[in-house]
């Protein structure tokens, strides 16, 4: 089971991301995770990828799917993976379609969970400050950047998905546990259900 949550940055994949791996033993694959331990640790790839996260522009593509794709072929995927902040751009998603298709496997599920923006700066300038390990993005300014760069980049793939009959949408701004059983309930559809 592939399945990918969509949403500007704050929407809450993260937090719906950890509660699936937890609830129904998915792997969580964040991209934005994975970049951002690869930073800390002082890897190469992290010294690469640091300005460009702090400016909150994308790293380009072929970075991402090389992380991806070693990922995709070591986890142990089998219960079902969730894919948080990737593909982020058409050639990202039409990549991830080749990729899977390589392994006789495909995206299940696309769950766009939908927000009003002008509450998202509230929702994560509280993360900035609620977090232990403050993020060196979540801040006002870097956050206008972000959303300007998902209207641009990630918002198309929402029509690719949609096309291919993939999309499910979810109220972004409900309850945290109400989001959680919305997902549940399309899963639930799917026939994976959270054991
Ligand atoms: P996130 O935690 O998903 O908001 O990601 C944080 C940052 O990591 C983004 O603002 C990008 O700089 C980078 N990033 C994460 N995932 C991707 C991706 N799929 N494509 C390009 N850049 C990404």
């Amino acid at each position: 089971m592939i399945i990918i949550l969509l949403g500007p940055p704050g929407a809450g994949k993260g937090t719906q991301a950890e509660r699936l791996m937890r609830e129904c033993g998915y792997i969580q694959l964040s991209t934005g995770d994975i970049f951002r331990a690869a930073v800390e640790e002082g890897t190469k790839l992290g010294q690469k990828v640091k300005a460009i996260m702090d400016a909150g522009k994308l790293i380009d593509d072929a970075t991402i799917l090389e992380v991806i794709r070693e990922r995709l072929m070591a986890s142990d995927t089998n219960a079902g993976v969730i894919l948080d902040g990737f593909p982020r751009t058409l050639v990202q998603a039409e990549a991830l379609d080749a990729m899977l298709a390589d392994m006789q496997r495909a995206v299940d599920r696309v769950i766009e969970m939908r927000v009003d923006e002008t509450q998202l700066a509230e929702r994560i300038l509280k993360r900035a400050t609620e977090s232990g390990d403050s993020r060196s993005d979540d801040n006002m300014e870097v956050l206008q950047k972000r959303l300007a760069v998902y209207h641009e980049n990630t918002a198309p793939i929402i029509p690719y998905y949609r096309e291919r009959g993939k999309l499910s949408v979810v109220d972004g701004m409900a309850s945290i546990d109400k989001v959680a059983s919305s997902i549940r309930s399309i899963l639930d559809a799917e026939e994976a259900k959270c054991p």
